[in-house]
């Protein structure tokens, strides 16, 4: 996400972190690189104009504060900026007073409307709602059916009517049986078109007013760029929409439509779509995306992701374990699995301040293959040698790269992780206690 732009504007900006004093030419030196960034990330030129115009005013006058030199004082500025360009504090969905929240969700087609509903839902559900799908796209043959086996494979119920009603009739209904059923958030599917034509915003305006949603969501593809900007533009005049969700922006190198729809429209972006894989939408945080395009990591995102997909019963029990010194070989894998649970390591490395930096971390090997062998030396392990690695002596060592089809090499790695890892956790244990979530937070800072 974003790999062009960011290391294009860390590099425009890495010649002034260093510099005690800044004249006026090494801030213009910068903001023309900057410029050049954003223009080749596709971001809109009157935004950009505006963006730099801002900075640069700000950038001459810093003079040395305290803590930063003027050098870093520009990058904060530039952070600021970017922040404020994406909407400045995070924008939630508003919740309706009275249930159900109708949320509608509208788009072009391939969009990628379907799979976020179903993340929206999963969210949602995550956060002990009841969400009902309302599968109002007739047109498209097999959205319905699309939505009803997303609906099953998230277990959330989905109101449909088939294809031959109107749907606007299929949403009257839809809403009437959210009310029996007792869900308090609809997700209402409607059509896409490949293109923007009246008849869809006709019918799109039909439902609106019916509905009377509490949100109108647009979801745009993030990689079409500027032509998502476009789209955002041309929805909003018509459907006064609530916010955007941004799609496949795991995909998405330059960031263009991500930097300039909020302030071409007006319209915040609330979610970001990071994969093919139903899981839980993310929420959209201007500080954090800024924060990584400038390479600062992002701490919060990643504790939250740990938060939610780390299994709490098993790392307390892990955490139990280590106390008592009796962390055995079968925990070091499950802590691997867990970790792995987080998704692609070269995505959490780009969440830790810093790591983005380091040369070559694409190619290093820390996926299936590396764990698969990892996986069979462990398992051509006795129990006993699981439990107590220190029984492990040369032979033993050859016998379980024989079993596991690996080296003894191989084998020899794993167990002095396994010892690293052991003695590493001793340490931290006493300080994740000591230490609230607040402060080992700035700690990681
Ligand atoms: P719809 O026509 O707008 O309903 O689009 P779909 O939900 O059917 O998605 C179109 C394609 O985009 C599918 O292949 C999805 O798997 C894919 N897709 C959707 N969201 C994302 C995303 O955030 N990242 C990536 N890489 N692909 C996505």
């Amino acid at each position: 996400m974003f790999e062009a732009l960011s290391s294009s504007l860390q590099k425009a900006l890495s010649k002034l972190r260093s510099k005690g004093k800044l004249t006026e030419e090494d801030v213009a030196l910068a903001m023309r690189e900057v410029r050049l960034a954003l223009l080749a990330a596709d971001v809109n030129v009157k935004v950009i104009k505006q963006f730099v115009d801002r900075v640069r005013e700000r950038a001459v006058g810093v003079d040395v504060q305290n803590s930063l030199t003027p050098g870093q004082q520009v990058v904060k500025i530039v952070y600021e900026e970017l922040t404020e360009l994406m909407g400045g504090e995070q924008a939630k969905i508003k919740m309706a007073a009275k249930p159900p929240t109708v949320i509608m969700l509208v788009g072009l087609q391939g969009a990628g409307k379907t799979t976020t509903i179903a993340k929206l839902a999963l969210s949602f559900k995550q956060h002990e709602h009841r969400p009902l799908l309302i599968a109002a796209d007739v047109y498209r043959p097999a959205a319905i059916q699309q939505l009803e086996v997303l609906g099953t494979q998230i277990d959330v119920p989905v109101f449909q009517l088939g294809q031959s009603q109107l749907p606007k009739e299929i949403v009257r209904q839809g809403l009437r049986a959210a009310q029996a059923q007792g869900a308090d958030i609809v997700l209402v599917d409607t059509a896409g078109r490949l293109h923007i034509d009246e008849d869809l915003m006709k019918e799109l305006e039909d439902i609106q007013s019916l509905a009377e949603p509490d949100e109108v969501l647009l979801v745009v593809d993030a990689m079409t760029g500027q032509d998502a900007v476009h789209v955002a533009e041309t929805f909003h005049q018509r459907l006064s929409l609530t916010g955007v969700i941004l799609t496949k922006l795991d995909g998405d190198a330059r960031g263009g439509a991500a930097l300039t729809i909020r302030s071409a429209t007006g319209c915040p972006i609330k979610y970001v779509g990071l994969g093919e894989k139903i899981e839980p939408l993310q929420p959209f945080h201007p500080d954090r995306m800024a924060s990584r395009i400038l390479g600062m990591g992002d701490v919060l995102s990643l504790i939250e992701r740990a938060e939610q997909t780390v299994d709490m019963e098993k790392a307390r029990e892990m955490e139990q374990k280590m106390r008592n010194a009796s962390f055995t070989l079968d925990d070091f894998r499950e802590m691997f699995q867990q970790v792995r649970n987080l998704g692609p390591l070269d995505q959490i490395m780009k969440m830790i301040p810093g790591m983005n930096k380091m040369k070559g971390l694409e190619n290093v090997d820390l996926g299936d293959k590396r764990f698969l062998r990892m996986d069979a030396i462990i398992t051509s392990m006795t129990k006993e040698e699981r439990a107590n690695p220190d029984v492990m002596n040369a032979s033993r060592r050859r016998r379980v790269a024989m079993g596991s089809g690996t080296t003894v090499r191989e084998v020899n790695q794993v167990l002095n992780q396994f010892e690293q890892t052991r003695q590493m956790m001793k340490k931290f244990s006493g300080i994740g206690k000591k230490m609230g979530r607040r402060n080992a937070l700035s700690a990681l800072k």
